[in-house]
C-alpha cells in the first residue's frame, strides 16, 4: 500500500482562505488558534498519522479485530499505535480544558479527523465513537457523571461507544427494545444491542457505553426512549474500574471493510442486569442523542474524505509508476506510464477536484459548527446553526461519503486488474469506503433531514438565503476569464437549485412522497452546488497569491485549474440531477411494488 502523506498544504489553504480560521480564533476561548499553532499541529499530527497510523492499516485489513475465547482483539500494532495517540493529547483536542481538554475549535479538529482516518479509518474509529460519548456527558450527563468519566474519556484512557442499533431498530431507533428497570440510584440494563463499534478491545482498562433503553411504561416508539452511561467496570469509591458489569460482547462481525475495527454485538444482563446510570431525564434520550448527532455526522463526512484523499494519492503514484502503451500521439515513442493517457488523467482530475470541493465544504461546516457555539451575539449563533451548520451538515455526511465510494472506485479502476487484487491496498479503500453511507444515518436519511427538516420546514427560505449568497459572492470573485468563467458556472448551477427548491416547496405542501422520491437527486444537486461555490472562491483566492508570489506556485495554479476542471465536469451534472429530482419523482412513483 502507497504510504500516506498528509495534504497539509490543501487543508492549511481551505482552514485560511475559505473556512475564516482567522476570524474563528476571535472567538471567545479559541483565541490559542492562531495560524502558527494551527501549523504546528497539522504538522506533528502527519507524522502520527503517516509514520505509526498508516503503516498498520493494511496489515489490520489482512489479520483483522478477531474474538477468542471471549477476548476481543485487535490487530497487532493497534494498541501501541493508541497509546501513542493518547499520549501525544490527541485524544483531547477539542474537548473541555475543564476536564483536561485542549479546547481547540472543531475547525482545526477537522483536518486532524482527516489524516487519522486517510491513514487508518478502522483504527481512528474508536476515539472517533468516544468523542461522541465525551459530547453526550459534556452536555447531558449530572455533574457527577462528569466527574466520573470525562476526564478519563477525554484522556483516552478509557474509550466511548454508542449502543443505538438492535435487530429489529435500525434507521427507526424509536423501535429500540432494550429495558431499564429502575433500582435504587441506578438502572438495571437488559437486551442486545448489534453493531456496535468497539463495544469490545484491548485498548483500555474500561470501555464507557451509552446506552438507548426503554424504562416501564415509557410512551412508544421515539418518546419513550432513554439514555444511559454503563461502564464495563464499575467504578469503586476512587473512581477505579472494579467489578466487572453484567455486559459481554457476544461476538463479532465478520465485514466488507475497516475489517482492523471490532463491531460486536453486545449483551446486557445475561444474568442480574447490567448497572446503568441515567442520563438526564426519562424519555429524553433521542433528543440528546440529536445533540452531538451534527458533529458526528460532519465527522463521518470527513471519513468519505479521508477514504477519497487516500485512494486519490495511491491512484497518482500508481498512475506514475505502470508503464502501459504508448501515448496515443507518439505512435512512434516507447511505452509511457498511464498517467500520459488522457483517459487516466481525466479520472485523476475528478478524483482530486472532487475531494478538494467536499475537503472545502466540510471544513466550511465546522467553521459553522463553531460559530452556531461561540459567536458573540445570540442571534448570529441562531443564523450559523439554522442557515449554516444545520444545512451543511446532512450535504457533508452524504455527498462526502457518497463520493467517497466513487473517488475509491475511480482509484481501482485507475489501477486496473492490480486494483481488484488486494496486493496494492486500493481495494482496501474501496471496502472501506463502503460503510461511511451506511451509518451515522443511512445517506437516504440525511437526504430526507435536509428535504424535510432543513428545507420544507423553512418553505424554502434557508435554501433561498445560500442561493442569493453564493449568487452573491461569485458575482463578486475577480480574476482571470479562467476563475471569472468558473464563478459563473456557479451561478448558473445555483439559478437550478434555486429552481429545483421552488418545486420542492410547492410539491411538499401538497405530496409529501414525491418530495421524498426527490430527496436524493436534490441533495445531490445542492451539494455539487454547494462545492463548488466553494471551489470558485479557492480559485480567485489562488489567483490572487500566484500574482503575489505567496504560496507555492504550482498549488496556486494547480487549485485553479482544478476549480475549472470541477465547473467543467461536475457543475454540468446539476441540470441533470434537476431532471432526476423533479421528473424523476414521478418516473420513480410510478412503479408498482409487483414491477420493482
Ligand atoms: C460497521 C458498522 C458499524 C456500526 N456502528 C454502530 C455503532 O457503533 N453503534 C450503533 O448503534 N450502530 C452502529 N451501526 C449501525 C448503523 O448505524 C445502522 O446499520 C444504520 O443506522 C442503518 O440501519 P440498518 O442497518 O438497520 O438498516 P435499515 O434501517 O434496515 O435500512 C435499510 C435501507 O432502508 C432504508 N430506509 C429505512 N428507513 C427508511 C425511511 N424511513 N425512509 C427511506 N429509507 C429508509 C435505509 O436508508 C437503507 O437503505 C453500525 C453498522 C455497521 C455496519
Amino acid at each position: 500500500m502507497q504510504d500516506y502523506r498528509a495534504p497539509i498544504e490543501d487543508m492549511r489553504f481551505v482552514l485560511t482562505e475559505l473556512a475564516g480560521l482567522d476570524r474563528i480564533s476571535t472567538l471567545a476561548g479559541y483565541e490559542d488558534a492562531t495560524p502558527d499553532l494551527v501549523d504546528a499541529i497539522l504538522e506533528e499530527a502527519a507524522k502520527l498519522a503517516g509514520n505509526v497510523l498508516s503503516p498498520i492499516n493494511q496489515s489490520g485489513d489482512l489479520q483483522k479485530a478477531r474474538f477468542e475465547n471471549g477476548v476481543v482483539r485487535t490487530p497487532d500494532g493497534f494498541a501501541g499505535a493508541y497509546r501513542q495517540f493518547v499520549d501525544g493529547g490527541w485524544n483531547a483536542l477539542p474537548f473541555d480544558p475543564e476536564y483536561g481538554g485542549q479546547g481547540l475549535p472543531w475547525l482545526v479538529a477537522a483536518p486532524l479527523t482527516e489524516m487519522w482516518n486517510s491513514a487508518n479509518m478502522a483504527f481512528a474509529l474508536c476515539p472517533l465513537l468516544t468523542q461522541g460519548a465525551v459530547e453526550l456527558l459534556q452536555t447531558h450527563g449530572s455533574k457527577s457523571q462528569k466527574d466520573q468519566y470525562l476526564a478519563k474519556l477525554i484522556a483516552g484512557e478509557w474509550t466511548g461507544t454508542m449502543n443505538l442499533t438492535e435487530p429489529q431498530a435500525g434507521t427507526d431507533v424509536g423501535a429500540v427494545k432494550t429495558r431499564a428497570q429502575p433500582e435504587g440510584d441506578h438502572y438495571r440494563i437488559t437486551g442486545q444491542k448489534i453493531y456496535i463499534t468497539y463495544g469490545e478491545h484491548d485498548f483500555t482498562d474500561n470501555i464507557i457505553h451509552m446506552v438507548l433503553a426503554r424504562t416501564p411504561g415509557a410512551p412508544a416508539g421515539p418518546k419513550g426512549i432513554s439514555l444511559f452511561v454503563v461502564p464495563k467496570f464499575l467504578l469503586d469509591e476512587n473512581g477505579k474500574p472494579a467489578k466487572h458489569n453484567d455486559l459481554r460482547c457476544v461476538s463479532i462481525e465478520h465485514k466488507l471493510g475497516i475489517n482492523g475495527s471490532p463491531t460486536c454485538v453486545m449483551a446486557y444482563g445475561d444474568h442480574e442486569g447490567a448497572i446503568g446510570y441515567l442520563i438526564g431525564e426519562e424519555n429524553r434520550g433521542l433528543e440528546y442523542m440529536f445533540t452531538m448527532m451534527n458533529n458526528a455526522r460532519l465527522t463521518v463526512g470527513i471519513q468519505g474524505i479521508a477514504i477519497a484523499e487516500r485512494a486519490y494519492q495511491q491512484a497518482r503514484a500508481f498512475a506514475f509508476e505502470r508503464v502501459q502503451s504508448k501515448e496515443i500521439d507518439k505512435p512512434g515513442g516507447g511505452a509511457a506510464a498511464i498517467i500520459k493517457h488522457p483517459d487516466v488523467r481525466r479520472m485523476l482530475a475528478s478524483m482530486k477536484c472532487q475531494v478538494e470541493a467536499a475537503r472545502a465544504l466540510a471544513y466550511r461546516a465546522s467553521a459553522e459548527l463553531d460559530l452556531a457555539k461561540r459567536a458573540p451575539e445570540e442571534s448570529a449563533r441562531q443564523g450559523h446553526q439554522v442557515d449554516g451548520i444545520d444545512l451543511l451538515t446532512p450535504l457533508v455526511k452524504a455527498w462526502s461519503t457518497d463520493l467517497g465510494v466513487e473517488i475509491a472506485s475511480t482509484g481501482v479502476q485507475v489501477h486496473g486488474g492490480m486494483g481488484f487484487i488486494e496486493e496494492t491496498g486500493a481495494a482496501q479503500h474501496y471496502r472501506d469506503a463502503r460503510i461511511t453511507p451506511i451509518y451515522e444515518g443511512t445517506n437516504g436519511i440525511q437526504a430526507l433531514d435536509l428535504v424535510g427538516r432543513k428545507i420544507l420546514r423553512y418553505q424554502g427560505e434557508t435554501a433561498r438565503r445560500f442561493c442569493a449568497r453564493v449568487i452573491d459572492e461569485v458575482a463578486a470573485l475577480k480574476g482571470s476569464e479562467n476563475v471569472t468563467a468558473t464563478a459563473r458556472s456557479v451561478g448558473e448551477a445555483t439559478k437550478i437549485l434555486e429552481q429545483a427548491t421552488d418545486w420542492l416547496v410547492e410539491t411538499g405542501s401538497r405530496d409529501l412522497r414525491k418530495a421524498a422520491a426527490s430527496a436524493t437527486p436534490y441533495l445531490r444537486l445542492f451539494a455539487t452546488v454547494a462545492g463548488g461555490w466553494q471551489m470558485a472562491i479557492a480559485a480567485a483566492r489562488a489567483e490572487s497569491k500566484l500574482a503575489s508570489s505567496d504560496g507555492d506556485p504550482v498549488f496556486m495554479a494547480a487549485k485553479v485549474k482544478t476549480a475549472a476542471f470541477y465547473a467543467d465536469t461536475v457543475l454540468p451534472q446539476c441540470s441533470g440531477l434537476m431532471v432526476s429530482a423533479t421528473k424523476g419523482a414521478d418516473s420513480t412513483l410510478a412503479f408498482t411494488d409487483e414491477e420493482l
